[in-house]
């Protein structure tokens, strides 16, 4: 069996047509599957959507946070609680062309475990977005060595993989990262953007801003070798100013020299400041890790009769 997993925050509307079209589609490939909407705490009816969905296809299931915790959070929901044989993670506003889980479906039975979906181009977005997007790619790329331009969440996962993000003990996790990170025999399926049918766009600049800075946090340590490297040129600096001073103090020439000194001490001042700063967020992250609190908390679900 295939397990769909569909993130929904306030789709409202997207519910219906994408348990339709996506069901639609496997059925008439002929592919066993279940469809888990995991409503990510909404504040609209979409999770009266998800159990109209379920009372008339049986295929549905369907999770409900107590709040909003975030896309991260709903996939990993999915995962956990899918029975499927291999997992397709996709937006529920189908922007994300659902016809290629087919073929994702087809190339897992030829034996790939990871299937990776990969834009050829990012649909309508603004130029200030896709500038952002690239410049944060390309550093979390550089930061955790691992080449992820163009990736996205539309993934299929074999139950090996699953079961081993499943796994992992973070509770800040970034499922792009870790399904690189897992490894397996992985392919790439092509696909293009496509345009919003009905709802809005969950991102604004700020959460797109946190969520690239939590990310990078998750994944790596390159910030704080930030501070090493400025620390050096620091020093090399300092030795420059120093070795300059100390000619002009022997040849007699040393007069003034204050804004050597001013700006010495600001120059210093900030870096001090900058890696104060790095250290105190990775001490927040290891803070919240150390609470161990639950990724998400589910409060309803629908589609499974075994289940309370
Ligand atoms: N989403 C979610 N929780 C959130 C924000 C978004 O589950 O806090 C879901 C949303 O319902 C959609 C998917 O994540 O299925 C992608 O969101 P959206 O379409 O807003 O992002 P975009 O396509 O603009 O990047
Ligand atoms: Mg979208």
């Amino acid at each position: 069996m295939l397990s769909v997993i569909l993130p929904s925050y306030n789709e409202e509307k997207m519910i219906p047509i994408a348990a339709e079209t996506v069901t639609g589609i496997l059925d008439e490939a002929g592919i066993d599957h279940e469809l888990l909407f995991v409503d990510d705490g909404s504040r609209d009816k979409t999770w009266d959507q998800i159990e109209k969905a379920a009372e008339t296809n049986p295929h549905v299931v369907g999770l409900h946070f107590s709040r909003n915790f975030g896309k991260e959070a709903a996939m990993f929901a999915g995962l956990e609680q899918a029975r499927g044989d291999c997992c397709v993670v996709i937006d529920c506003d189908l922007q994300h062309p659902p016809e290629k889980i087919v073929e994702m479906y087809r190339l897992w039975e030829d034996g790939f475990e990871v299937v990776e979906g990969i834009k050829v181009d990012r649909g309508t977005e603004s130029g200030m977005h896709r500038l952002a997007a690239k410049g944060f790619y390309g550093l979390i790329s550089k930061a955790t060595g691992l080449n992820m331009a163009d990736s996205s969440d539309f993934k299929l996962l074999d139950r090996k993989v699953v079961d081993a993000l499943n796994q992992m003990p973070e509770r800040n996790v970034f499922f792009r990262a870790l399904s690189f990170w897992v490894g397996f025999k992985r392919t790439t399926v092509r696909y293009r953007v496509r345009q919003r049918t009905a709802g809005e766009s969950k991102w604004s600049t700020r959460s797109l801003i946190k969520y690239a800075v939590t990310n990078i946090g998750s994944f790596s340590s390159a910030p704080l070798h930030i501070i090493t490297v400025l620390g050096i040129l620091m020093l090399i600096t300092s030795l420059v100013f120093g070795v300059v001073a100390l000619v002009q103090k022997i040849a007699g020439t040393a007069i003034g020299g204050f804004t050597t000194v001013i700006l010495l001490l600001l120059f210093t001042g900030s870096l001090i400041m900058i890696s104060l700063g790095i250290i105190g967020y990775y001490i927040a992250r290891i803070y919240e890790e150390l609470k161990g609190r639950p990724r998400y908390i589910i409060s309803r679900t629908c589609g499974r009769e075994d289940e309370a």
